[in-house]
């Protein structure tokens, strides 16, 4: 069979899986709260936690843009489903680059086979994401004492690791920074459950505190003062591209479910759809789903391509995708009138999970910022500004 067939056949089956059980899974995780371990074996069972490692690692192997086409039909179901596929499809890439042989044997395949279940855990409660972190760790002999807290982290309850992001204690700024592998069960570790968010329901989130918890120096990914490269560095790009993706499969959700109820609702003797101000916003809604799917798309096969702008396509992909999903879950929900507004209806649920994305990978604030650095500094090499000092 051709590569091409079998892609086909790989995206059928999401589709189904997304259209059928997954749609019962959405309706499971929304009644009780819960996303038990019996869907994320399911999601094993199935191979969808695997699609994008290489093959060497157990991984499916599949090329990014590729993924990427599946990631917008995974999106298209659950906050928490779509939270599971791409957290688990992307952890292996932030840990690979910086492991070496045996971290790799005991952390990066394991997690991509599903035996062990690693959180991001970067954000903290008492200062900005990224070099202001205040985590610190203590070396003493062959281990490193961990002392700080985080929150916000997705998996953060049921983990077996903390993928942890700390500096060395006295350090500032990038210097000194380290990246973890910090047992969930080690000694000094408190976590509180705090999962109870707007949307994505189910997924387990926690706020972790570390009182000279012990974690071997061999945990340690990469050298001291690479920490944030372990977290910012490569890994980003396309995590941020699968972000965006995410969005754009979320608003074709909210635009097929505006397109149905349009439909069959019936106002002073016509169907919405018959009324232009309705017709325009659908429109609207479409022109805009596609725009932000093109550049998602165009994203991808610049970092598949491994080209220089691939970082900032990442950041406008996913700041232009974000306010798409914003306008599009918004003018969905209104198309529903007050009715809309009843968790009785499918679009409740698709505009909180959609609240979730403007803060995953970043804020838009932050996009912007990543965005205008490097354009200054293109404009910079193109005009020789800055090369000849
Ligand atoms: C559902 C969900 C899951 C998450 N999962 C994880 C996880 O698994 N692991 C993890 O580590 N984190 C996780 N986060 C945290 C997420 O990465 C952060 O919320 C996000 O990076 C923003 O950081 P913050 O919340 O500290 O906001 P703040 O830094 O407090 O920002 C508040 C506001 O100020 C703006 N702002 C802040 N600094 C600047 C600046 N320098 N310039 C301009 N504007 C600025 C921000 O854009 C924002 O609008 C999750 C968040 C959510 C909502």
């Amino acid at each position: 069979m051709s590569d091409e067939q079998q892609f086909h056949e790989l995206r059928t089956q999401v589709e189904q899986w997304v259209e059928g059980p997954g749609e019962r899974w959405a309706e499971r995780i929304e009644e009780t709260g819960q996303v038990p371990e019996e869907l994320w074996a399911e999601l094993n069972a199935q191979g969808f936690l695997r699609i994008a490692a290489p093959e060497e690692y157990g991984g499916r192997g599949l090329g990014f843009v590729r993924w990427m086409e599946l990631m917008e039909v995974f999106s298209r179901s659950h906050g928490s489903i779509r939270m599971i596929v791409h957290v688990v499809n992307g952890i292996w890439r932030s840990m690979d680059g910086h492991a070496d042989d045996e971290q790799r044997k005991r952390f990066v395949v394991p997690s991509v086979t599903g035996d062990i279940k690693i959180a991001f855990t970067l954000t903290e409660p008492g200062n900005g994401t990224g070099a202001d972190i205040t985590t610190s760790v203590v070396r003493e002999g062959d281990t490193y004492y961990l002392s700080g807290r985080k929150h916000l982290i997705t998996f953060g309850v049921r983990c077996d690791y903390y993928l942890l992001a700390a500096r060395v204690e006295g350090s500032t700024g990038h210097e000194g920074t380290v990246a973890l592998l910090v047992p969930r069960d080690a000694p000094g570790v408190t976590v509180e459950d705090t999962s109870d968010t707007m949307g994505v329901r189910g997924t387990d989130h926690a706020s972790l505190a570390f009182d000279r918890t012990p974690v071997p120096v061999d945990h340690r990914l990469g050298a001291e003062g690479q920490g944030m490269e372990v977290f910012l560095g490569g890994f980003l790009t396309p995590s941020r591209i699968s972000v965006a993706m995410s969005c754009v499969g979320l608003a074709q959700r909210a635009q097929q479910l505006a397109v149905e109820y349009a439909r069959n609702r019936v106002t002073f003797g016509k169907t919405l759809t018959q009324r232009q101000v309705i017709q325009f916003m659908l429109a609207e809604n479409e022109a805009d789903i596609e725009a932000a799917r093109q550049l998602v798309l165009h994203a991808a096969r610049r970092f598949e391509e491994g080209a220089d702008d691939a970082s900032m396509q990442s950041s406008m992909a996913k700041m232009h995708a974000v306010t798409m999903l914003t306008a599009v879950t918004d003018k969905a929900l209104q198309v529903h009138g007050g009715l809309g507004y009843w968790k009785s209806q499918k679009i409740e649920r698709v505009y909180r999970d959609a609240r979730a994305q403007r803060f995953e990978e970043g804020t838009n604030e932050v996009q912007k910022a990543v965005v205008f650095r490097e354009l200054l500094q293109r404009t910079a090499s193109r005009t020789g500004e800055g090369t000849s000092r």
